[in-house]
């Protein structure tokens, strides 16, 4: 993997290769680590990098610190200023992916979220597609369940909860698929491994509600707008069963990573003719002009580095 040269580690910016932590370390044996994922998008006409809803996504890491007791001698503007500063620091001209995270830092044998210090680090990387978002993806309903509210929840970015992601992406690659479908306890749609879902179905866009176990994601919440404000549609956040996916007219992924992706089957499938979505295809374009800054009236979503 490609890397920045500087990271954000024990309170400076340092040397990547400085950057490191104990075997001992707490959330390295407890999975009691929080993390962000943010994207920065770079504009070649404008000879500019920005980074899309940098607040949108601290609010919702510190927001969440409540549930592991996270508390950090920093503020959301502390943590954006160090993050730009950061990026800057690494020269990217190009499309990155900025990781911060938050953890338990003490060195101690025993799993609990309280009585521990905790860290804040932030590392760099240069980001494509992470899936691909033009020629449609084939996924499978996993047969690995979304971790419910009550066991670990979901709509945090819990370091230890990505072992649930790892095992239902590494099935459904071991089975020829790009990306996995995962379905809560109850048989219900959650999301996809790292990014949240989204179908339409007589012309209704639809998503899954947070209280199916998905990550409260930030591009659903960029999508829910857009399609309001530039489209006049308005999204049905409701429960959706596994056998919509078979009969929906278009299904596609969201998220940082995945930004707009569509989805052409499910369980060897085809979804709306085995081709993009025309809505999907549309979205995507929206999203895309939004965060390279060919939106002005979306400018406020976005931080220049330079
Ligand atoms: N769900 C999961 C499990 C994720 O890891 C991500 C990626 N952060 C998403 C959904 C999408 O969230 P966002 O749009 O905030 O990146």
């Amino acid at each position: 993997m490609e890397y920045g040269k500087y990271a954000y580690f024990e309170g400076k910016i340092v040397p990547i290769e400085d950057a490191k932590v104990s075997i001992m370390t707490h959330a390295f044996n407890y999975g009691t680590g929080m993390f962000e994922g943010i994207r920065g998008y770079w504009n070649d006409e404008e000879g500019q990098l920005y980074i899309f809803k940098l607040k949108e996504h601290y609010q919702r890491m510190f927001k969440n610190f409540n549930l592991f007791k996270i508390e950090l001698p920093i503020t959301i503007e502390d943590a954006s200023a160090v993050t730009v500063e950061l990026a800057r620091k690494n020269e990217y001209r190009r499309d990155m992916y900025i990781r911060p995270l938050a953890y338990k830092s003490s060195y101690e044998i025993g799993p609990r979220v309280h009585n521990l210090k905790n860290e804040f680090a932030i590392f760099n990387i240069p980001l494509g597609d992470y899936v691909n978002t033009s020629d449609g993806l084939n996924v499978m309903v996993s047969s690995w369940r979304r971790v419910p509210d009550n066991s670990i929840p979901a709509r945090s970015k819990a370091t230890g909860i990505y072992i649930n992601s790892a095992l239902a992406s590494t099935e459904a690659k071991g089975n020829g698929f790009d990306e996995a479908i995962m379905l809560t306890q109850d048989g219900h749609v959650s999301e996809g491994s790292a990014m949240n879902l989204f179908m339409v179905r007589d012309s209704a866009l639809v998503t899954t509600p947070v209280t199916s176990n998905i990550l409260e994601g930030v591009t659903r919440q960029t999508i829910i707008q857009i399609a309001r404000e530039q489209m006049d549609i308005e999204t049905t956040v409701r429960p959706v069963d596994r056998t919509e996916l078979y009969i929906a007219d278009e299904l596609f992924f969201c998220g940082t990573g995945a930004q707009v992706a569509p989805i052409t089957s499910v369980d060897r499938r085809p979804v709306g003719g085995g081709k993009p979505g025309e809505l999907t295809m549309k979205l995507q374009a929206l999203y895309f002009a939004v965060v390279q800054n060919r939106l002005a009236e979306y400018s406020r979503w976005l931080t220049p580095v330079y």
